[in-house]
């Protein structure tokens, strides 16, 4: 981070009117050394094929997740055991100032025009043939023969991630926080919501993320103010305060590195269109410990729903370069300080040295209720983070009921219910 150089006075400072120039544009980033390496990190799960994956003490094929354990469980032999941590058993760590190029888990690969969603398995038990939608689920269980079957080859689909984060937080445990979410805005909702209000039919569902590392340089750039004199003129009704300021042109660079960023993967999800619905909310129960997810094993979405990855790295770039120059922004934070009236940023350039993409399966609870009212249809959300329980979600309001409170309670009731609208 760059500490604040002593200011210097750009031309026609000391005026009440700025018309500071536009500091000249940044040229463009200098063409990269070396062209950048292309690399992949292997995320297969060799120990486990396509078809029948069994419990390793009675090889039985019914294996779920226990979320209060965090561990997969033979439903036969009671059994428990989990995968290795992908950290563990892939080299993904390294020293992130080092990373070049840019890295790709197997698991994150482009997804292929012609790869299928729609997968034959071949029963290792009877030899019948079972299709899988991966676009709904890893898993079916062979109609004839009654093993399990699971998906968990990384064909080119975007059906199998390079890792999966368990849920740890329990059914009934979501079910109570998006009670307890639900009833702190009883008082302002729709009449119908409440009724129809059922928390235990949430859904548990592994949601689609690319997890990013990045090691890059950022350059800010733009004026800085600094109060030199406040003075008034007039009086009564027309005074007015006028200040003098000092404008500065201040330019930052900061070279960071970024751990575990969290981009969405789904283009359905990451269609933020807020009239039809709130997808934003998943966005709010962020973050989640993606430290702790492990290698692929499609026993652990048993029982669960999942959606598939739709978005390759190309297309999250450029939401992974957003959020790299909020980072940048909040860097320099602490050294503009000294400009009292703050500093306006008018440029800013991002070199990407190298980043690392790992897909993942990150698991959120989620109640959505489709709410329709004078024709317009709109989905609310409430989710809950299947790791930290931290909920968040948005219930249809009672316009009529916020209205009648408001003017019955004055304007403590009206903060109130503005606060509500700001959440809701
Ligand atoms: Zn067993
Ligand atoms: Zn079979």
């Amino acid at each position: 981070m760059s500490t604040l150089p002593p200011p210097e006075e750009a031309a026609g400072q000391r005026s009440t009117e700025h018309t500071a120039a536009v500091p000249p544009p940044y040229p463009p980033p200098p063409p990269p050394v070396a062209p950048a390496q292309n690399a992949t990190v292997d995320t297969r799960n060799e120990r486990l094929d396509d078809g029948i994956n069994r419990c390793p003490r009675c090889g039985a094929t019914d294996i779920q997740l226990r979320p209060s354990a965090g561990m997969l469980v033979c439903l036969f032999c009671r059994h428990e055991w989990a995968e290795a941590r992908l950290d563990e058993s892939v080299t993904t760590s390294g020293d992130l100032a080092s990373l070049r190029g840019t890295i790709i888990g197997s698991g994150a690969a482009d997804i292929s025009a012609d790869a299928n969603a729609v997968i034959t398995l071949k029963c290792g038990g009877c030899g019948a043939e079972v299709i899988v939608n991966t676009a709904e689920q890893m898993g079916a269980r062979c109609h004839w023969c009654r093993h399990v079957l699971t998906v968990n080859e990384q064909i080119p689909n975007g059906a199998v991630p390079d890792a999966v984060l368990p849920f740890t937080v329990t059914h009934d445990q979501a079910v109570a926080k998006i009670a307890e979410f639900a009833a702190k805005r009883r008082t302002f909702a729709d009449r119908t919501f409440v009724r129809e209000f059922t928390p235990e039919n949430v859904v548990g569902v592994y949601m689609p993320y690319m997890v990013v590392d990045a090691n890059v340089s950022a350059d800010v750039a733009g004026f800085g103010e600094i109060e030199t004199r406040r003075f008034t003129r007039g009086s009564g009704d027309n005074k007015e305060t006028f200040y003098d300021a000092d404008v500065y042109s201040v330019d930052r660079h900061v070279d960071f590195t970024a751990d575990d960023l969290t981009i969405e993967a789904s283009s359905e999800r990451a269609n933020m269109n807020a009239a039809v619905n709130t997808n934003n909310i998943i966005n709010t129960i962020l973050p989640f410990d993606t430290e702790n997810a492990v290698k692929w094993n499609a026993s652990y979405l048993t029982g669960f729903t999942s959606e598939k990855r739709d978005q390759d790295v190309a297309h999250t770039t450029p939401v992974l370069e957003h959020q790299l120059l909020s980072i940048a922004r909040a860097q320099v934070v602490a050294s503009i300080a000294p400009y009292d009236r703050g500093v306006r940023w008018e440029q800013e350039r991002l070199q990407v040295h190298g980043t690392r993409w790992l897909a993942m399966c990150l698991p959120v609870w989620l109640y959505s209720y489709y709410h329709e009212k004078n024709g317009e249809g709109m989905v609310h959300y409430i989710a809950v983070n299947g790791r930290t329980a931290e909920v968040m979600g948005s219930v249809p309001v009672s316009k009529a009921r916020l209205l009648a409170a408001s003017l019955t309670a004055g304007t403590v009731l009206e903060t109130l219910v503005v606060a509500f609208l700001a959440v809701s």
